[in-house]
């Protein structure tokens, strides 16, 4: 039995993390849950899996919680999420979203605890310091996002395996198709409407800005220790590879597969052994596999992110938070969609860089915010 404490339980892939384990009850059992403010639905998430610890990092939210099963504790405010990272873990599951995943996965690994991560923004804030404590402690941080799952599966499980280069898939987003003129007016709503994917709010406009691409290049050198230059990434409509490996002597491994986080998110608990799961099985037959480059005129925040990363130091993390912010204004219609790449730049360029420390990442990211929500009132 594979204990797990599941961080970020109410969200889109938590639910499904949940549902891989209800699929396999004889083999995981969810030992502590942790959520934002959907009181409702983690009191029912305890209700049903019996965790010994729930954690609700909203306290305004926990008289919603009502009732629990004899044996859970409920633990809420700034520091829950840590309480949720349990001693009896065998794993830690980090799907919260945002630079909120940063704490539970330092705490997770501090104790020794093999990490699965969906938290991109964790690596790209503070990859440095994660992936260096990782290492230290020597505990695997186990790739969630689909193409870092596919690059694994390419490299045979081994992050340390060689390679010439990584290939990134992606889906284009939204608004792959449109003219910059029309992209300029499309909503949230609009971009709310991913062809291939489902999935949180916040990743669906980054993908929609291509800033989530930018995003998992980042992640990809932390995950894979590569310099950017061995790190590709390519729009791939059809969302049927999920990325790719190329090797010293020209060959190329990709991974296939219908669009489901369920895959990666079973795999990352089972590796190398993989488990059935209720994922349609891809028929080939008709489809055809189409590449194209990213169009950096129209799609602005992909280089925007690699820009940071070339910086290096705090620029990521000032870039991650200028976007969380940006996005949570574009969500509320309070922006317009190349108002993101614009208060990104604007909050990069004022950042100031130095070491990266947990203290460091935490007033970057504080300032970053205060800067976006600033300037934003000036647009
Ligand atoms: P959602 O918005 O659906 O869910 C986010 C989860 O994090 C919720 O459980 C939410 O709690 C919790 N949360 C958010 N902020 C806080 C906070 N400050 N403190 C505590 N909990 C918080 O996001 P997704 O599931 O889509 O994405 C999660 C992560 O996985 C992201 O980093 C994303 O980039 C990554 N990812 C997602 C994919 C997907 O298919 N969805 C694919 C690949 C990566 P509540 O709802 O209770 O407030
Ligand atoms: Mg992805």
């Amino acid at each position: 039995m594979i204990n797990i404490s599941l961080i970020g339980s109410t969200g889109s892939i938590g639910r499904q993390v949940a549902e891989v384990v209800l699929r396999h009850k004889d083999k995981f059992r969810l030992i502590s849950l942790a959520a934002g403010s959907n009181a409702k639905l983690l009191e029912q998430q305890a209700n049903l899996f019996k965790p010994e610890i729930i954690a609700l990092a909203n306290p305004e939210r926990a008289s919603e919680i009502r009732e629990l099963p004899k044996g859970t504790t409920l633990y809420t405010g700034e520091h829950a999420l840590l309480h949720a990272v349990s001693e009896k873990a065998d794993i830690v599951f980090v799907a919260v979203s945002g630079f909120a995943g940063l704490a539970p996965v330092l705490e997770a690994i501090s104790m020794g605890k093999n990490v699965a991560l969906a938290n991109k923004e964790t690596l790209v804030a503070g990859g440095e310091i994660v992936m260096r404590l990782a290492k230290e402690k020597g505990v695997k941080i186990i790739p969630v996002d689909s193409e870092h799952s596919a690059i694994f599966q390419c490299l045979g499980f081994n992050p340390e395996a060689e390679f010439r280069k990584l290939i990134i898939t992606a889906s284009g987003g939204a608004f792959r198709d449109l003219p910059k003129d029309k992209i300029e007016k499309m909503k949230a709503a609009d971009a709310l409407r991913h062809p291939n994917w489902n999935m949180g709010k916040k990743i669906t406009i980054d993908c929609a800005t291509l800033l989530n691409k930018g995003l998992e290049v980042i992640e990809a050198c932390r995950l894979y220790n590569a310099p950017l230059e061995k790190v590709e990434a390519i729009v791939h409509p059809e969302s049927i590879i999920h990325s790719m490996v190329e090797f010293c002597d020209g060959a190329i491994m990709a991974q296939l597969g219908y669009p489901s986080m369920e895959i990666p998110i079973q795999l990352a608990l089972t590796y190398p052994k993989r488990l059935e799961t209720g994922v349609p099985f891809l028929s080939l037959a008709g489809k055809s596999l189409n590449f194209a480059e990213i169009d950096g005129d129209r799609f602005p925040c992909f280089s925007l992110a690699l820009d940071a990363f070339k910086k290096g130091g705090l620029y990521p993390c000032a870039m991650n938070a200028a976007n969380e912010v940006a996005v949570e204004l574009y969500l509320k219609d309070k922006i317009k969609f190349y108002d993101i790449p614009e208060l990104i730049s604007h909050s990069t360029e004022n950042a100031k860089n130095g070491d990266v420390t947990y203290k460091s990442l935490v007033e970057t990211d504080a300032e970053a915010r205060r800067a976006v929500y600033e300037k934003a009132e000036s647009l």
